[in-house]
């Protein structure tokens, strides 16, 4: 199913094999939480900002629309006519981010939902249920995410019970993918490393997942508090411990400069809200740097976002215009914002790709870590 192309360094350059097709690593999985990009991106969209690999929410979609709903109406490619592989991440974030008044057990969590109270029971079993519903390519193991710095033996008893739960999601992925009535029965599981700042915890878990034998492992857990040099520590400390026939992929990171950074590290996927949240807000990413288009200096500028960008954006429409319509707070303008923004992920991974396969990944990384994080 994962296929290393080439290697340079620790960073590799590989291909995911799913029945949903393929995925070129390093790869950015476009977020998508409720089934949709927001910004007003559809799936026909996606494609022309150079989508590999959709990631949609297990939390959110299990309440609204209901993933019954949405198995009833063919899972979420027919839903949303996005063909290509999809990850579901398992609701573990959103449960420990957004709701409140949870409660932890050996069992699952019992907490409030976020939009009208009522009472959820999350198991690791109803999660797989939940993303097996939803038809994904990928799904992600149930997990506890601790928030950095938690104290050490509250984080070692978490990374031990999201590990006995990574147990159960395999079972229960197993007897799923067997039913006849399941859309995809080829669906793949990816366990998560937990651990939090603790090398010891990290490794250890790592060592204690890997036995499983999955088709794909996470680093869950960072950008939640932590230091940036610490998340790049620890990753360095896990990877040797990942699999290394297996995808490697680091949840909710990050800038374009973290992504160099764990690509450098030996990391093939990524998945972030960062280029469609900063877009809403003006802030885009370049090949020069971050730009804030709102800047009173674009007024009269009719040159593109970036003059290197081959985006339907930077193709068509000046600084100006898209500065005018995200002061006049027009729709069009974050649309605008959002499909350059995951343009340039896209194609920053696409690059990446390109260096690796000409063995020259180690000199773009040396010449675009000190550019891209730049405000300009
Ligand atoms: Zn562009």
């Amino acid at each position: 199913m994962f296929k290393i192309i080439k290697k340079q360094g620790q960073s590799r350059r590989g291909e995911i094999n799913t029945v949903h097709g393929t995925v070129q690593t390093p790869a950015f999985m476009n977020v998508a939480t409720c089934a949709a990009i927001k910004g007003a991106l559809s799936a026909y969209d996606l494609k022309k900002v150079k989508c590999q690999i959709m990631l949609s929410n297990t939390y959110h979609l299990h309440l609204r629309p209901g993933d019954e709903n949405v198995k009833a109406l063919g899972g979420l490619h027919k839903f949303t006519k996005w063909q290509g592989p999809i990850l579901t991440d398992s609701g573990g974030f959103q449960v420990f981010s957004l709701a409140k008044l949870r409660n932890i057990s050996e069992d699952g969590v019992v907490f409030n939902s976020h939009i009208d109270g009522h009472k959820i029971f999350m198991t690791p079993e109803t999660s797989m249920r939940i993303q097996s519903n939803l038809g994904s390519t990928i799904a992600m193991a149930f997990d506890e995410c601790v928030e950095n710095p938690s104290p050490y033996d509250y984080t070692k008893n978490s990374a031990k019970l999201t590990a006995r739960w990574l147990k159960r999601c395999k079972d229960e992925m197993n007897r799923l993918n067997s039913l006849e009535d399941t859309i995809n029965k080829n669906q793949l599981l990816f366990g998560i490393n937990q651990g939090g700042i603790y090398k010891d915890l990290r490794v250890d878990n790592m060592k204690e997942i890997a036995e499983l034998d999955l088709a794909g492992y996470a680093i869950g857990g960072l950008a939640v508090g932590e230091e940036t040099e610490v998340m790049y520590d620890i990753i360095e400390t896990v990877i040797p411990f990942m699999p290394d026939n297996k995808p490697r992929y680091l949840m909710g990171v990050g800038t374009p400069v973290n992504i160099l950074e764990a690509v450098y590290r030996g990391v093939d996927m990524f998945d972030c809200v960062m280029p469609s949240r900063n877009a809403r807000h003006g802030h885009l990413f370049t090949w020069s740097g971050i730009r804030n288009i709102k800047n009173a200096k674009y007024e009269l500028d009719e040159s593109p976002i970036d003059e290197s960008c081959d985006c339907p954006v930077c193709q068509n429409y000046s600084r100006a215009y898209i500065r005018h319509l995200m002061k006049a707070n027009e729709m069009l303008g974050m649309r605008f914002c959002v499909m350059h923004n995951l343009h340039f992920y896209n194609t920053l991974m696409e690059r990446i790709r390109e260096e690796l396969d000409n063995d020259n990944f180690v000199r773009f990384y040396e010449r675009y870590r000190g550019i891209l994080g730049n405000r300009i």
